[in-house]
């Protein structure tokens, strides 16, 4: 074949043959900045998306008519209160204050012919503040933060027809943190005004809107994705492409940079409907708003700041499906349920439907370094038995993400009130060592286990940013057992949980996983609970961390706010005693009606003030005077309980002035022998080990006094017992010598009951930290002369003043009681304070001839062993820590306990124990801490180790006997009932182990004569003992009482029956493990 033309083999190509013009490479950094401009302010705002958000804005009369009512003072009046008041014309642009006011403002609404048939309309109300919208019926409808967040309310279509409509604006003058007067901790600003901004009807363009998320998004995979990746590359140039394609000055090219961005996001990114793509999710996002109870605002405050709060989540799940928002604190949704029944109705549907999930199952997010182990077993109580009671269910997780520091007996705690799982994430902010783990086994002092997960983002109030979801798998600890983890979302405090712009977001970061990769699977649409069923079913394969999650930060709140401290102490103990005597009283007389409803009062006021802004001590003054407040209303229950008890006792509250008449009411379940004071110089020995104890005199000589106080020279003091000899010197003990095991406890040289000063300036948290440094600033004190008290024939006392200050002072009483036989003798330091100092920590210290690497600390239902020296980072970082009733240095054969009445402050440091007593941040309280205080501590020396002579000295040191007169008020004969309460009607017998405790003794929650129906009433009377294993060992016992039982179980903390227990002949056994914290129902017949 010749002639003809070869067809060109392979496929046709347009590739040109020759170049038709230079293409350069994008220039990275100039390429990425110019992101910016499309959507920055300043000089392109008026050329850029900016300019096209809204279509048209109208203001002003005739559109937005304003009117105001200024509640008086720092009132907070209801909406009908409120509403019934005259309202007078205002305008945008005026002013509102001051700081902690409440402004109520009419709000007329007309939209324009030229607004009504726009896509979105919407009302902007930014006055910088917070405010809540009502109907003109009284429902509050949704919250505004102010200061360009979350100031849009969307008007119902109804609003479009060309009528007026009224709503209302409750405006509180405070931004979402109070009303800081400088940096945000600093004490409030008492003067703050607010400018109402904007208040206009704004019809805004949705595209506008969208695309600004997009490009948000896709600016950022293109800022953060790796540089070495091609979908950061793809990122960039999708954003130049789209920056390209927009024009200013034509709306329609809006939907053309969308189209470009779907290249990079899916097509879905517009609704829920991105979540289906069916692809294995590993982030998963939950709403969250974290509520402080109280912080930098009153708690009268927080009530209006859960309204406008969870509002808002009732709202944003009407349009967004893909919404579950989680919130804790059973004392909130209580507030809601009383004060804004509406909405409270509203959660309560939305609960229904499986979308508003109730969590944490405690009463509030409470400290849980310092409340007694009964405190966290009713924070837990009260928690859950209120959710169960309003929501038909309990919680699962138990969730703490702000609390500082996590006592070693929660895992236990929170299994036994029905939750095996954990969420905190505050361990994040240790500032010298890095926790190792995200999703792990967190193992309690007994062995009890929870899953725990700390979200690897590291915040519970995620922005829901691309790099939220990114640090979700890059900062994951965990990767080796599992990859998932939550992603806890939504604007905290005022800020009123997530947005909506958090929620296109994450619909944006779920289109780019899918579309492009890279960015971790976010996905919404479950619950926490989903999320740890998945854990849960390889949760044993998970590391595990036994012990404490000790917090290495604000290890200052173990002390700042003293009397917030010394007053939960006595709400804890006081309640102890009462719960005990109001059963026995209940059971001895059936007239005598348990007083459930003042319990449940007193208790809810002190789980609240339990609270971690309050019991820590790092919340603004109000708030200190809000709780002072509800201290003081416990105590004044305490007593009308008191008084109805006494008289079913038979017994008069008026204290002894005889041996005869005298009665002591003991609520400790041991065997007591004590000296008491009857008068000025008559004491009585009570013995027994009942509620009410006898008392005999005390039988002393002349010539051989029990204790004695000797001048030995001058200035110097030696008191003596037949246990011990004191030598004081200028208010410090120079010897303590142990007579019975003849041994000296203080090193040569040393001084102990020694004042201790610190400059105490931390890096910033000032309530709240006390920083490794303050230790290097170490100064003694020097007191003046000491000087005989009081001498008694069986007790001796010194007395000593120390100067801190020209404006600070101690006195301090330092007393030898005489020795029991069969006791440990202990001394007694009594220390009145006056205290007016700035950025100081003041301590005692007690160097002791006692060596170990390790001292105990109490803690909830049982013992914490911490390092005594310094040998890595982890355990400098234990350089103050929390300690509860004592602190022990033992060694092999003897140690010395320290006790208190009312510290949680402490530090062993070599052989030097040290007791924190007061310190003086000026942020967030100016006041913290100023003006008298008055401290208890004990020095027990004791042969052995640490045992139940310290754990029971502590409770008897925490609960001295009070003196009563057994004859009845007006009576001329002893009271008749009291023979019958020298016997305790139910005790552990004498052959128990001393380790175990009988702690708390009360009446079962819904017995018939006890129930407040919250939850159905179970027939009959039972009570309710809790036993714990105090000393770490397997402990057996036997439980005797002289009640007409006819049933025992052992049930949870919830009073769930668990396992029968065999009784027989008023008595049952208990045999518990290490740390075991047990609790036995008592049916009655
Ligand atoms: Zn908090």
């Amino acid at each position: 074949m010749g002639g003809e033309t070869r067809a060109q083999r392979g496929p046709k190509s347009d590739y040109a043959l020759q170049a038709p013009r230079p293409v350069g490479q994008m220039i990275t950094n100039i390429y990425k900045d110019r992101i910016n401009q499309l959507t920055a302010g300043g000089q392109y705002a008026g050329h850029n998306l900016n300019a096209l958000m809204n279509e048209a804005v109208v203001s002003g009369q005739p559109h937005v008519q304003l009117s105001v009512w200024h509640a008086p003072d720092q009132t907070r009046p209801s909406f009908k209160e409120a509403t019934s008041h005259e309202f007078k014309r205002t305008n945008a642009g005026e002013w509102f204050g001051p700081s902690w006011t409440t402004h109520w403002f009419k709000v007329v609404l007309k939209v324009p012919s030229h607004l009504r048939d726009k896509r979105l309309l919407e009302l902007h109300w930014d006055a910088n503040n917070e405010g809540l919208v009502w109907n003109e019926h009284g429902h509050p409808l949704q919250g505004l933060t102010g200061g360009n967040e979350r100031v849009e309310w969307v008007l119902p279509d109804s609003f479009r027809n060309g009528e007026e409509h009224l709503i209302y604006i409750e405006m509180a003058c405070n931004g979402m943190f109070g009303n800081p007067g400088g940096d945000t901790i600093q004490p409030p600003d008492p003067n703050r005004y607010f400018r109402l901004d904007r208040a206009e009807i704004v019809a805004v363009d949705p595209d506008a809107r969208q695309l600004h998320i997009d490009y948000w998004i896709i600016g950022d995979a293109a800022r953060e994705f790796p540089q070495d990746s091609w979908e950061q590359h793809k990122a960039l140039k999708t954003c130049n492409q789209i920056v390209e394609a927009f024009d200013v000055n034509n709306r329609d090219s809006l939907k053309v940079c969308r189209k470009i961005a779907e290249g990079y996001l899916g097509s879905q990114v517009d609704s829920s409907a991105v979540y289906q793509s069916g692809k294995e999710p590993v982030v998963f996002g939950i709403g969250h708003c974290h509520i402080d109870s109280c912080w930098l605002w009153p708690f009268a405050e927080t009530k209006r700041k859960v309204a406008r709060s969870w509002s808002n989540q009732c709202g944003l799940m009407e349009r967004y499906p893909e919404l579950h928002f989680a919130c804790s604190q059973a004392q909130q949704y209580k507030w809601l349920k009383e004060l804004y029944p509406s909405v409270f109705d509203r959660v309560k549907r939305k609960v229904a439907e499986g979308r508003f999930h109730p969590i944490g199952g405690s009463w509030v997010e409470h400290d849980t370094n310092m409340p007694s182990g009964e405190s966290l077993v009713r924070q837990f109580l009260y928690g859950q038995r209120f959710y169960e009671s309003n929501f038909g269910s309990r919680c699962q997780t138990f969730w703490l993400p702000d609390t500082f520091g996590y006592s070693s007996q929660l895992p236990q705690l929170c299994r036994l009130a029905g939750m095996s799982r954990f969420l905190t994430q505050k361990l994040s902010w240790n500032n010298i060592n890095r926790f190792p783990h995200t999703t792990f086994n967190w193992v309690a002092l007994d062995g009890t286990q929870v899953i725990c997960h700390m979200p690897p983002s590291e915040t519970y109030t995620a922005e829901a940013h691309f790099g939220d979801v990114k640090r979700s798998m890059s900062q994951h600890k965990s990767l080796d057992q599992d990859h998932t983890s939550l992603l806890v979302f939504g604007k905290g405090d005022g800020g009123g949980g997530p947005t909506w712009q958090q929620l296109e977001k994450l619909r944006r970061c779920r289109g780019v996983s899918d579309t492009v990769g890279v960015l971790p699977r976010v996905h919404l649409g479950n619950s926490v609970d989903d999320f740890f069923d998945k854990l849960e079913r390889k949760a044993d394969s998970f590391v595990t961390w036994y012990g404490e999650l000790y917090f290495e930060l604000h290890r200052g709140t173990y002390t700042t706010q003293s009397n917030n401290k010394r007053n939960n102490r006595k709400s804890e103990i006081v309640l102890r005693d009462l719960e005990l005597l109001a059963t026995i009283a209940s059971i001895k007389d059936e007239s005598y009606k348990y007083p459930k409803k003042k319990f449940d009062t007193m208790w809810e006021m002190v789980l609240l003030c339990q609270f971690h802004d309050c019991l820590p001590g790092s919340s603004i003054e109000m708030a200190v005077h809000e709780s002072m407040e509800m201290y003081a209303e416990v105590f004044k229950i305490a007593e009308s309980i008191f008084k109805d008890i006494s008289e079913v006792f038979g017994v008069s509250q008026v204290r002894t002035t005889t041996v005869a008449d005298g009665i002591a009411l003991n609520t400790l379940p041991w065997h007591r022998k004590e000296v008491v004071d009857i008068s000025e110089n008559e004491a009585a020995v009570a013995c027994g080990n009942g509620p009410l104890l006898r008392l005999r005199t005390l039988k002393t000589s002349q010539d051989d006094p029990l204790v004695s106080a000797k001048q030995v020279s001058k200035g110097i003091f030696v008191l003596e017992n037949d246990q011990l000899r004191v030598r004081v010197e200028a208010g410090a003990i120079t010897s303590l010598y142990d007579r019975k095991a003849e041994r000296e406890l203080i090193p040569k040289g040393q001084k102990a009951n020694q004042y201790v000063i610190f400059d105490d300036k931390p890096l910033y948290w000032q309530a709240w930290d006390v920083e490794v440094y303050h230790l290097d600033t170490r100064k003694p004190l020097h007191s003046g002369e000491t000087k005989i008290h009081e001498i008694k024939k069986h007790s001796a006392s010194l007395i000593t003043h120390t100067k801190i200050s020209d404006k600070s002072s101690v006195k301090t009483i330092i007393t030898l009681g005489a020795a029991v036989e069969g006791q440990q003798s202990h001394i007694e330091v009594a220390a009145t304070v006056e205290w007016h100092e700035t950025m100081k920590f003041l301590k005692v210290e007690f160097p002791v001839d006692i060596r170990n690497t390790e001292a105990s600390y109490e803690t909830q239902f049982g013992i914490v062993r911490r390092p005594t020296h310094y040998n890595t980072s982890w355990d400098m970082a234990k350089f103050e820590v929390c300690s509860h009733r004592f602190a022990d240095l033992s060694e092999h054969g003897y140690g010395v306990s320290i006790l208190n009445d009312s510290k949680y402050g402490f530090a062993t440091a070599g052989n030097v124990m040290r007791l924190s007593l007061l310190r003086s941040p000026k942020a967030p309280d100016a006041h913290a801490d100023m003006g008298t205080h008055h401290i208890r501590w004990g020095i027990l020396p004791h042969q052995g180790g640490l045992s139940h002579v310290t754990v029971r000295k502590a409770f008897e040191f925490n609960n001295p006997l009070k003196l009563l007169s057994s004859r009845a008020a007006g009576s001329s004969s002893p009271g008749s009932l009291v023979l019958d309460l020298a016997r305790p009607p139910v005790c552990l017998t004498q052959d128990s182990s001393p380790a175990l405790v009988l702690d708390t003794v009360k009446r079962g929650e819904d017995d018939e004569d006890v129930s407040r129906g919250e939850l159905p009433v179970k027939e009959g009377r039972s009570v309710v003992l809790r036993i714990y294993d105090s000393l770490g060992g397997r402990a057996r016992g036997t439980v005797a009482t002289t009640w007409d039982v006819t049933r025992v179980c052992k049930v949870n903390l919830l009073e769930d029956e668990l396992d029968e227990v065999k009784f027989a002949d008023g008595e049952f056994a208990v045999d518990l493990r290490a740390f075991e914290v047990a609790t036995f129902k008592l049916q009655l017949a």
